[in-house]
């Protein structure tokens, strides 16, 4: 998978925004951020991350996967342990799940989507990701968008949704509608696949038509 090819000398707005969300949570690192202005500058800043206490029980940084200009971005929770083995989000069950269902419902593969997560490390025995950690590993989520610009953002499940939409409010009252991330951009918030798994045909029927709706945004641009 080829990374991000801008070569401009200039930090972009992504790696400024980055670089005050990490001001902003008090990261002693945040300068890391800034070491270029591409997707691939900011991967090789983070897989030596250790802004959170998750750094001690990763086998490794996860960062993201897809293509680095990207008109479709999914945002999931955190790797589990095949992810954390592999080095790549979504490889096990769910993995297999939401690539089916994105096949079955956009027409489209992985390499031509982008997939991260709200944190980048493995949380030990699959547990929820804390706010502590959440909230260390934003600034690196915020650059992948800033510097990706997808059109539309898919975020999966509960974490990814009410951080990109700051709010408190459930995947279960976000779902059904198209939101705004801060910049504009949409978010077309939707089930977990792992919930999908474990809640059947009515979560996946309800995660197909979120699905069919990301896709219009898309067609509509
Ligand atoms: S979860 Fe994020 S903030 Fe925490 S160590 Fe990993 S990359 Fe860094």
């Amino acid at each position: 998978m080829s990374a991000a090819v801008d070569a401009s000398p200039e930090p972009v707005a992504a790696n400024r925004d980055a670089v005050a969300s990490a001001a902003a949570s008090g990261a002693a690192d945040a300068a890391a951020i800034t070491r270029g202005p591409t997707l691939e500058a900011v991967r090789d800043a983070a897989v030596d991350c250790t802004r959170c206490g998750l750094a001690a029980g990763r086998t490794q940084v996860v960062f993201g996967t897809g293509d680095p200009h990207a008109e479709l971005m999914f945002v999931g929770e955190g790797p589990g342990a095949e992810e954390d083995r592999q080095g790549l989000p979504f490889v096990g069950r769910s993995g297999r799940l939401l690539d089916r269902l994105v096949a079955e419902e956009m027409g489209l593969t992985r390499d031509t989507f982008y997939i991260a997560n709200v944190v980048k490390c493995r949380p030990p025995d699959n547990r929820d990701p804390r706010p502590e950690e959440i909230r260390s590993c934003r600034p690196w989520l915020e650059a992948q968008i800033d510097l990706i610009e997808p059109t539309v953002i898919v975020t999966l499940g509960n974490f990814a949704s009410k951080l990109l939409l700051d709010t408190t409010e459930g995947i279960t009252k976000l779902r059904g509608s198209v939101h705004t991330y801060r910049d504009g951009r949409s978010v077309v918030p939707t089930f977990h696949p792992a919930a999908v798994l474990r809640g059947g045909g009515e979560a996946m029927a309800k995660m197909r038509a979120d699905l069919v709706r990301a896709k219009q945004l898309i067609g509509a641009r």
